[in-house]
């Protein structure tokens, strides 16, 4: 189940790539809908406006439960909605989506690297991305890319240890993988699984 439905995730960015979207957003399936919802993925993304998850995977209404958080950066609130979409809603597949030119992550780097204070909760943003930013600036060139790529990682990682998501994992119930998505060509590279 859970293989089958990443792969109706990466058929989807195909057709988005291709220019032969299909989402159904009509009347008639909104009102087949009304009734109950049966998402098949969950995906964690950034809220970066050039990242919307149901455009790039070509889902309709009704096929994903959809979180954005700048730079996919965990709250409890985060947390417990991952929950209810694994418990309540039997979903078996969790996807964590950073992207190419995060300004996100981008930004958390210039603050670390500048040794200054984000303003406000911004700062919360800025320490849960440090991780990230100082594994990205170990080694190679591309700075951004690499820690856009470690908190994807870490982010799995750390859903991956949840009792109750690590439970579903093991009973194969349940996936949990990374991607990163070119905002260039407009596809999806798997990063971990
Ligand atoms: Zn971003």
């Amino acid at each position: 189940m859970p293989e089958k439905t990443l792969q109706q995730l990466l058929e989807g960015n195909r057709r988005f790539v291709e220019n032969r979207s299909t989402l159904d957003e009509s009347e008639s399936r909104r009102k087949a809908l009304a009734a109950g919802q049966h998402p098949f993925a969950i995906v964690l993304g950034c809220v970066d406006s050039r990242v919307p998850p149901e455009l790039i995977f070509d889902q309709g209404l009704g096929e994903l439960f959809v979180i954005r958080t700048a730079g996919e950066v965990l709250d409890h609130a985060v947390l417990g909605s991952l929950e209810f979409g694994v418990a309540e809603l039997q979903i078996p597949l969790i996807v964590v989506l950073g992207h190419k030119n995060c300004g996100a992550v981008k930004t958390a780097s210039e603050i670390l690297h500048n040794h200054e204070k984000a303003e406000a909760d911004i700062e919360y943003l800025v320490k849960e991305l440090a991780l990230a930013v100082e594994i990205g600036d170990e080694e190679g060139d591309d700075h951004l890319d690499r820690a856009v790529r470690a908190q994807i990682c870490n982010v799995v990682e750390q859903l991956k240890r949840l009792p109750m998501l690590k439970k579903a994992i093991e009973h194969e119930e349940l996936k949990i993988v990374g991607m990163w998505y070119d905002l260039d060509s407009g596809t999806v590279e798997l990063v971990i699984e």
